[in-house]
């Protein structure tokens, strides 16, 4: 693509996509290590047996290492619209941040930037549909928070990618508390019937980061109105 410098850095952890699947997934995460040279190493080693297509440093610095028609290593134990092998499916993206467990802190702009330029070249690759630009922890709430409230959803949507909601359904027609799980399925959300909290915590990582409770307050319903009024609208336009 151009503009956006990438350096290779094979990765042996993939194998052939299934036969006819075409990737309609866009996957965003983040290391969660100490470093992004330690996270690119455990992607490069073969015993560690995870990867994924792209390695996004803090200063911005794009690594490819697997290429996007092979299977890269990156969902684990996942679930979206009912759908399991995740991997098989998308592109996933990792972005380097120490995450929760190291120092969670703001993605820098020059990595945004290098974010943003990556997957408008791979949406453009694609047909990966706006409503399936997901972070990990909306395919496996159970396990994941990445890539976490402080990504920067509403920057990357103003970009042309994913989807973010106006904020402010009106007061009508906010679902009611017990309207949430059927709603968290029709988004996409797997995983309900497992732990309805943590798929409601998802929720708010990507769409109220304000608050990451679990809990479905108004405003977290309020969000879920206006999703699925956008995903209506979506569809039918
Ligand atoms: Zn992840």
């Amino acid at each position: 693509m151009t503009g956006l410098p990438i350096t290779e850095r094979p990765s042996p952890n993939h194998d052939a996509r299934p036969a006819g699947q075409a990737v309609d997934i866009l996957l965003l995460h983040y290391t969660g290590m100490e470093s992004g040279a330690a996270a690119l190493a455990r992607m490069c080693n073969p015993e560690a047996k995870v990867s994924a297509h792209y390695c996004v440093e803090e200063d911005g610095r794009v690594f490819q290492l697997v290429g996007e028609d092979r299977r890269a290593w990156h969902a684990g134990l996942a679930r979206w619209q009912g759908a399991e092998d995740i991997n098989a499916r998308s592109v996933g993206i990792e972005i380097v941040n120490p995450g929760h467990e190291f120092g969670y802190r703001p993605f820098p702009a020059a990595q945004m930037a290098s974010v943003t330029a990556l997957a408008q070249g791979i949406l453009a690759r694609h047909a990966i549909p706006a409503a399936r630009v997901l972070g990990h922890s909306d395919v496996a709430p159970l396990r994941k928070e990445d890539p976490g409230e402080l990504f920067d959803w509403p920057g990357l949507a103003a970009e042309g990618i994913g989807l973010w909601p106006a904020p402010d359904a009106p007061a009508d027609d906010i679902l009611p508390a017990d309207a949430v799980p059927a709603a968290l399925t029709e988004v996409g959300y797997g995983f309900i019937d497992k732990d309805p909290a943590a798929v409601i915590r998802a929720f708010q990582r990507r769409y109220r980061p304000a608050a990451v409770t679990g809990e479905a307050d108004t405003e977290t319903r309020q969000r879920l109105s206006a999703l699925l009024a956008l995903l209506k609208e979506n569809a039918s336009g």
